[in-house]
């Protein structure tokens, strides 16, 4: 679905993605692992458009290099960046709205909120309140949600679970896979590597820059570089 041939992103003198390669299959889950500063958000940045690049990017056989964000998201591809950027003065109502509205409008709008509601029953109940109120773990479902919105089939997950508490990790893993279930194709960044693994088709490590070790889930898993350097073993 997703195929990344000799990327490489700069920034100035800096070359933080130093011709990596990497696809990422129909309705798989593909993680992606590595230490801070490893390059993995400038990965899904560079994919996303949001920060230019060059080497080849195709996603269903269409070129997107070059392509300006906004054009690669109606063509099917969401991100979720890190930090979970909600627009905290905003209700949920209104941060799932700007979420869609470029890309559906009237009915299917509405439908694609209660779908999202659906999905996330706490947006729900939280639905007129301001976003900024919501806990760091219902930020992350609205930011997933607001993604959503846009009707991807391939969501880019940049560090859903970090700073979360553990039961909220396991809920937000809990998500991530039933995704999957639904359809959805997921390129996903994390630290929690133990728990990316378990969910993970496949997976790469990245060490500044470049990729080091790929193979799939349990391959990583019992790997002794992934154990060591990622695995509290
Ligand atoms: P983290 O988990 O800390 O976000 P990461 O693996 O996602 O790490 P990136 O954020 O992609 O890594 O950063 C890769 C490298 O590029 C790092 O050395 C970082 O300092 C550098 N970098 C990232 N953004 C910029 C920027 N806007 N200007 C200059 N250097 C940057």
């Amino acid at each position: 679905m997703l195929e990344v041939q000799n990327l490489k992103v700069r920034y100035g003198e800096v070359a933080a993605i130093k011709g990596i390669s990497l696809s990422v299959p129909q309705g798989a889950i593909v993680v992606l692992l590595g230490a801070n500063g490893a390059g993995k958000s400038s990965t899904l940045n560079a994919i996303a458009g949001l920060i230019p690049s060059s080497g080849a990017i195709a996603f269903e056989g269409r070129t997107l290099s070059g392509q300006p964000a906004e054009d690669i998201v109606k063509l099917g591809i969401a991100l979720t960046p890190e930090g979970r950027r909600v627009f905290p003065s905003l209700s949920v109502a209104d941060n799932l709205h700007l979420g869609g509205a470029a890309h559906a409008k009237g009915d299917e709008l509405k439908r694609r909120t209660e779908a999202e509601l659906d999905r996330f029953p706490i947006l729900r109940e939280r639905f007129h309140q301001k976003a900024g109120l919501l806990s760091g773990g219902e930020q992350q479902m609205l930011a997933i949600a607001r993604s959503l919105m846009a009707g991807p089939r391939l969501l880019l997950l940049d560090e859903p679970s970090l700073g979360l508490a553990p039961l909220i990790v396991d809920k937000v893993f809990d998500l991530i896979a039933g995704l999957k279930q639904k359809g959805l194709t997921i390129l996903l960044v994390e630290q929690n590597a133990e728990r990316a693994l378990e969910i993970a088709d496949h997976g790469y490590v990245l060490q500044t820059g470049q990729i080091v070790l790929e193979g799939t889930g349990p391959e990583l898993a019992r790997s002794d570089l992934v154990k060591q350097a990622y695995l509290a073993e």
